[in-house]
């Protein structure tokens, strides 16, 4: 397999290592003049992440063009308001960076419109879930009331409009089956404003049953249906989803944050690329799109002008170093070797599942078909809390997930989530990705759940003399043949 272009030193675009380089030190040098612990912690964060096997399927690795965008002035500018809107003066040049941002975003998603001021994942959804309860609920009543502006109700009216805003419903994948937190789940904000309710994976195979979803979505009648999750191994058939969604009158909402980059490098396409069957389509920038950390939000026409206004409905000042940023992970994310690394994500992820399989370890839905893969290590006698703790001790850093019914609750968990996106940015292919479900396997096998005085413990565990060493220098050989930001030096 070919290495990546944006890291490795052996394609084009490496080009820049050795300015990024002199870069970086100039930076570094500068940061350590105010606090040397900080440039300390920034050198030490490179050398770890070069040094470990990084499987969080949320993380990548974003090119050092990227990671340079969000290191200048850019972030000193307040701009409030949208583009060529401003609530404060002097923003043509972040009237610039949006524009360009938003229009590449437009672009590579087919998306008639694009909003990219949001600073996360989280707040996307939020403008998202705004957008929505302003354009059905809030625009309707006020129309209703005569009204153009909710400035203009009297406070009678306006409280009982916020109660009606307040009062909707959502329905959302669950958290045990691979769901997110924002998709109403009442410790996030989204499950105190919406009356939830989720839709969960049959039993049996661990796939969606767009059946019960549908049933589910005639029985309880949202005002929004959000498709979309991190921890399920599957693609989504969005198509069927957007049926669903007109046959109840909802609003389809996909939140893309995780499998954007597969969409971006149309992996996913037709039936299993939201853009096209969503109203409203939310993403990070950071997971395997590979950009910046932030967050974006694509809409259909009835919904970009409410999208829009999400500073100042949910959002302060945009972060202007970031949106720049944004623009030019998406113009990498444009070319075609994107589509190419795009391809190999998914490629790794069904040849890391094929390593679990023939070693005899069980995966939630019996593989994969993106860019996750959940395998279940309670046949290894562990919880997710131990196994993720033993992994980490042999230098590969995962994390722990719920399972499907999970019977150790979300805390310790049964489940081990790996992703492939940073992993394949650093150039590991199927060989690599095999290798690695046999080291990950054969650090299960070799640890142990320790008993608590008072019975299992579901945290603490011991793992075979020698084992996390064997691991550390098995991995050490593919991490050097496959280096991090090559030709950057500090
Ligand atoms: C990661 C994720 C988010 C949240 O993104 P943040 O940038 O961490 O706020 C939201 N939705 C889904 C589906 C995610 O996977």
């Amino acid at each position: 397999m070919t290495a990546d272009p944006l890291t490795s030193s052996a394609a084009p675009g490496a080009e820049y290592a050795g300015t990024a380089s002199a870069a970086y030190r100039s930076a570094l040098e500068v940061i350590e003049s105010v606090e040397p612990r900080i440039a300390a912690a920034t050198r030490q964060e490179l050398a770890d992440q070069r040094d470990s096997l990084k499987l969080i399927a949320s993380e990548n690795y974003a090119s050092p063009a990227v990671l340079l965008t969000m290191g200048t002035w850019l972030s000193d500018k307040y701009a409030e308001g949208t583009i060529g809107h401003r609530f404060y003066a002097a923003c043509q040049n972040v009237d610039t960076v949006e524009s360009i941002a938003a229009e590449h975003a437009r672009e590579l998603f087919g998306a008639p419109y694009a909003y990219v001021q949001p600073h996360s994942g989280i707040d996307a959804n939020l403008v998202a879930f705004w957008a929505i309860l302003a354009t059905r609920i809030e625009a309707p009543g006020l129309a209703e009331l005569g009204a153009k502006h909710v400035n203009d109700l009297s406070e009678q009216d306006w409280e009982s409009l916020r109660n009606k805003l307040g009062n909707q419903r959502l329905l959302g994948m669950s958290l045990d089956t691979g769901g997110h937190l924002t998709h109403g789940f009442r410790p996030n904000i989204s499950g105190k404003m919406f009356h939830q309710r989720s839709y969960g994976t049959d039993p049996q195979t661990g796939l969606i049953d767009y059946s019960a979803v549908a049933a589910a979505a005639r029985e309880f009648k949202p005002l929004i249906l959000v498709a979309g999750y991190s921890a399920y191994p599957r693609r989504v058939n969005f198509a069927k989803m957007r049926e669903i969604a007109d046959e109840v009158g909802a609003t389809l909402l996909v939140d893309m944050a995780h499998f954007a980059g597969l969409v971006a490098g149309k992996v996913f396409t037709g039936d299993e690329d939201p853009v096209p069957h969503a109203h409203v389509t939310t993403t990070t920038t950071h997971k395997s799109l590979r950009g910046p950390r932030g967050g974006m939000v694509m809409a259909t026409e009835e919904y970009a002008p409410a999208v829009d206004k999400g500073c100042p409905m949910v959002l302060g000042g945009p972060l202007s170093h970031v949106m720049a940023a944004k623009a030019v992970a998406l113009a990498e994310a444009r070319r075609p070797e994107f589509q190419t690394y795009a391809q190999n994500v998914a490629d790794n992820a069904k040849s890391l599942a094929e390593g679990f399989l023939k070693r005899g370890a069980n995966l939630v839905t019996g593989g994969t078909d993106n860019h996750i893969v959940l395998l279940d290590v309670q046949s290894f006698g562990l919880t997710g809390r131990q196994a993720e703790s033993a992994l980490l001790d042999a230098g590969i850093v995962t994390n722990r997930n719920s399972i499907p019914n999970d019977p150790n609750g979300a805390w310790y968990s049964s489940g081990i989530r790996f992703g492939t996106p940073a992993l394949t940015t650093r150039g590991f292919g199927a060989d690599e990705f095999d290798r690695v479900a046999e080291l990950v396997v054969e650090v299960l096998n070799n640890t142990t759940p320790t008993q608590a005085s008072s019975g299992p413990s579901k945290a603490k565990y011991t793992i075979a003399d020698g084992t996390a060493a064997r691991a550390h220098a098995a991995s050490a050989d593919m991490l050097a043949a496959n280096p991090l930001y090559p030709g950057l030096t500090l």
